[in-house]
């Protein structure tokens, strides 16, 4: 029997003594690895659950306190800050026979970077998040503990001609967006962040960092937008930045039910996909919370470019919205993100710095739309969401433009030409307890069934990065390929077993797995 498998069957058997030999052993092994290091650099970064700092560590970027009380808590929490302690936290989970989950902005939908059933050490990577820009060849080296709103704020400050495509809420670490996808308010001029990555520094599990060369083509493929938490820790990217003009513009209208909603948002989805590149515009349709009367949509836009120009396109491909100068507000493109990070524009760049933690729990899930929703269909969405009594609604992001441009096998990322939109469903509720958790959950799946219909088929598409249980799940001690493929399709359709290839590949033993980790092909 291997060495690690000895600890990790005394670790299984729970008793207070076999734990405190695992956490020494780990201690240890750090102490070999980190040159330069001694017992309290190691005991400041190596936190068990009788540490001081434990808990707040493990709250701090909490998204959705779903779990918050959940026994399948981490072992072990590792907060380093260099990188040789991030490699050799790896190499010793992996000597160890430790299950490693690796968090980087904690936005996961379902809590994969810091839940597990299994004994496991979470990698914290909060306090990595260094970025070098160089402006000359317009790309910055990235890394993965950094936020959209960090990396967002140091590009404003050195141009204000320059962006990068990736998603809206600042708090999300670049660690896990861009290793799902990651797309936002200028997909339709520039495709989603991982089309945006030029190369990568990933860590195995022996702690060996290989950069695009090293890992060759087929990894670095599997990396961007293909779950790279399924192939190793990325400890860095390379992305390419992207033009944007001095002045942008956003503008914000509300229709309810009563102001003929249910007609615009049919209108919409007959123009969204083929409206001119430098404007997206996306509806997001919501109750009011308990005792909803009507459903509230609203219009939310960001446009490449100042309110003449605008206008008249608007007024070509959607005259029927009735947008006017004063509606649209222009600003430059730091302060989109702003706007469209839940602050207001004239809030200080500097908010963008802070990481923020919810209070409110949720579930969310994710279609595809090929084909308009007819009105009827629309009328018994509506009647869906005035039955929830909590917030819920749905967020629809139009695709077209660069996204029908990218051939669906060029990253894992298989969303392309045919797609209308997106849509993001959340329910979101503020009661504690099980039995309220249920009630809210059970609704979102009976409006997910409602939706069958509506939404794309064969298979029915999800996005990675609302990522959702439900879909299907590995049986961690026993992985199989065609058991996974139910869910592995929806999120990377004909892409996925080239995933496994890779998989198989470059982790045979399967080191790198949670409940929805690409399998072996086996
Ligand atoms: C409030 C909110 C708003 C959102 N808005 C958008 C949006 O506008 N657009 C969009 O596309 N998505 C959006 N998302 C989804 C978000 O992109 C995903 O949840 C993403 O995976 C979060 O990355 P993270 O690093 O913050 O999360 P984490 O929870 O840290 O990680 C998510 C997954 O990636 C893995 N991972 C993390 N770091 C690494 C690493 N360094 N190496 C390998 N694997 C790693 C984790 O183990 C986990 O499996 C939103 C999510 C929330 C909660």
């Amino acid at each position: 029997m291997g060495y690690h498998w000895a600890f990790l069957i005394l670790l299984l058997s729970i008793s207070c003594s076999a734990s405190t030999l695992v956490d020494k052993s780990f201690k240890q092994c750090m102490l070999t690895r980190v040159v330069g290091s001694n017992s309290t650099s190691i005991e400041r970064i190596v936190l068990n659950s009788s540490s001081s700092q434990y808990t707040q560590a493990l709250d701090s970027l909490i998204q959705n306190p779903r779990w918050l009380n959940s026994s399948r808590k981490p072992f072990l929490i590792i907060t380093p800050i260099h990188e040789p302690e991030i490699l050799a936290a790896i190499a010793c989970s992996s000597k160890l026979g430790l299950q490693i989950r690796v968090r980087s902005g904690g936005h996961d939908y379902e809590g994969l970077s810091y839940l597990a059933n299994t004994p496991f050490v979470m990698l914290d990577l909060v306090n990595v998040h260094s970025i070098a820009i160089n402006l000359t060849e317009e790309t910055a080296w990235v890394q993965a503990g950094t936020t959209l709103g960090e990396l967002y704020y140091r590009i404003s400050q050195v141009s204000n001609v320059h962006g990068f495509p990736a998603g809206l809420c600042p708090g999300i670490g670049l660690g896990g967006h861009i290793s799902g996808g990651g797309f936002g308010t200028m997909l339709r001029k520039y495709g989603i962040a991982a089309d945006n990555v030029l190369d990568a520094h990933l860590i195995d599990k022996d702690g060996t960092v290989r950069d695009r060369k090293a890992m060759g083509e087929d990894l670095f493929w599997a990396i961007r937008g293909g779950s790279a938490t399924s192939f190793g820790v990325i400890l860095k990217w390379k992305i390419r930045l992207v033009k944007v003009p001095a002045i942008v513009t956003a503008f914000t209208i509300q229709r309810t039910l009563e102001e003929g909603a249910t007609k615009l948002i049919h209108r919409w989805q007959q123009i969204t996909d083929k409206l001119n590149p430098d404007l997206f515009i996306r509806v997001v349709a919501q109750n009011s919370g308990a005792n909803s009367k009507t459903v509230t949509a609203i219009f939310n836009s960001f446009f490449l470019g100042g309110i003449d120009r605008l206008i008249p396109i608007v007024k070509a491909s959607f005259p029927e919205l009735g947008l006017q100068a004063k509606d649209c507000i222009e600003m430059s493109w730091i302060q989109s993100v702003l706007y469209f990070g839940g602050h207001s524009k004239e809030d200080p760049p500097e908010v963008l710095l802070q990481r923020t933690k919810s209070n409110s729990f949720f579930k969310g899930k994710s279609d595809f739309v090929k084909v308009p929703i007819p009105e009827n269909g629309l009328e018994g969405i509506w009647k869906m969401l005035l039955s929830e009594d909590t917030l819920a609604l749905m967020i629809m992001e139009p695709f077209g433009g660069r996204m029908n441009e990218i051939p669906e096998p060029a990253i894992p990322f298989p969303h392309r030409k045919g797609n209308l939109y997106n849509i993001q469903y959340m329910v979101i509720w503020e009661e504690k307890g099980i039995e309220v958790s249920n009630k809210h959950v059970k609704w979102m799946r009976m409006l997910y069934e409602y939706m069958t219909p509506y939404v794309s088929k064969s298979p029915r598409a999800a996005y990675l990065n609302y990522r959702d249980l439900d879909l299907g799940t590995n049986k961690l001690d026993n992985i199989s390929y065609t058991e996974a493929s139910v869910w592995g399709e929806k999120y990377f359709k004909g892409n996925f077993r080239r995933l496994a290839e890779i998989k198989t590949k470059s982790d045979p033993v399967n080191f790198f797995r949670s409940e929805q980790s690409i399998p072996l092909l086996r």
